[in-house]
């Protein structure tokens, strides 16, 4: 993941080494290196004019020209601008309420039913008691493959009604009263493209539930119209969050450093594998050591 990002910025840093103080067109120059290299790993436009606008004026400041180490200088201020777009610090679950919900909504195809699969394992490990809920009627394959994925962990799977997913989520909110299970993660349909009907289920179901957390599952692979989704599905459910899923595959980078930013929702955790366990809490300090090598 970020192997061009990577290649691309460590080539514009070494090109300022040795060179001992800096120049402004020396960091004019770098910045604008810099920009394109951010606009090749698809980041959007408005972040990247901001990035740039913030590093740029770091970098001409004072300190930097006139340092002894001003490459350093400036890998740093990129480095924390990197951090600054991507929120900051780790962003963790809001779960107040017994049971507490957490519906992941999303395309079809964006990873949502293995993720629930995966955050239950994830949240499990927590000491929470987890039920998974099935209520993704749309694909009918859904629902069987969250019931494989549920055996594989043993974490129980309710599926109740295969035609109606506002049925399933009240049965699970009744049977999980008075039951041992905190947690419950609702598995719900997607499209592969929004559509209303869509929105007003995912409204429904919302209302319905009162959920301590709407995180919406989001491929990384497919770029800056993630980003365009993630706006509406936040217009209309208001979301708590993003989990991006694909961070394994040859993504550029794009969603990671563009979805907070642009939304002004935190990622709260990232796919990276198809595997269970292939699934991290979201530390932009991290990601952002990553891209930088
Ligand atoms: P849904 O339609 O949103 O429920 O998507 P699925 O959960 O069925 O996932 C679609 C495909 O993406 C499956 O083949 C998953 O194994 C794969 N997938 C999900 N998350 C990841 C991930 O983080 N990395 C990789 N490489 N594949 C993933």
């Amino acid at each position: 993941m970020f192997e061009n990002l990577q290649e691309r910025l460590s080539k514009i840093f070494r090109s300022l080494t040795g060179q001992g103080r800096l120049t402004e067109k020396n960091i004019n120059e770098a910045v604008r290196q810099v920009k394109l290299s951010l606009l090749e790993a698809d980041v959007n436009f408005k972040v990247v004019k901001e990035f740039i606008d913030s590093v740029k004026a770091k970098a001409l400041g004072e300190e930097v020209l006139k340092s002894f180490t001003p490459d350093q200088q400036f890998v740093k201020i990129v480095r924390d601008e990197l951090i600054n777009i991507m929120g900051k610090s780790a962003a963790t679950l809001n779960l107040r309420h017994h049971p507490s919900v957490i519906m992941l909504v999303g395309l079809q195809g964006s990873g949502k039913t293995t993720t629930a699969a995966k955050l239950a394992n994830y949240l499990r490990k927590s000491g929470r008691t987890v039920l998974l809920v099935a209520a993704d009627t749309y694909r009918p394959a859904a629902i069987d493959q969250l019931e494989k994925l549920g055996k594989s962990i043993q974490i129980p799977v309710l599926t109740g009604d295969r035609k109606n997913p506002l049925i399933i989520v009240q049965q699970a909110l009744e049977y999980s009263k008075n039951s041992q299970y905190n947690t419950l993660i609702f598995d719900t349909a997607g499209r592969l493209h929004i559509d209303e009907e869509m929105m007003e289920e995912l409204q429904q179901i919302k209302q319905l539930s009162n959920p301590d957390e709407i995180l919406m599952v989001v491929d990384a692979m497919i770029g800056q119209d993630a980003v365009n989704s993630a706006l509406e599905f936040d217009k209309r459910l208001n979301v708590t969050g993003f989990i991006v899923t694909k961070m394994d595959g040859d993504a550029r980078g794009g969603v990671i450093l563009s979805i907070t930013h642009i939304t002004g929702k935190p990622v709260k955790f990232i796919g990276v594998g198809e595997k269970i366990d292939a699934f991290e809490q979201f530390h932009p300090d991290r990601v952002a050591a990553r891209i930088l090598g």
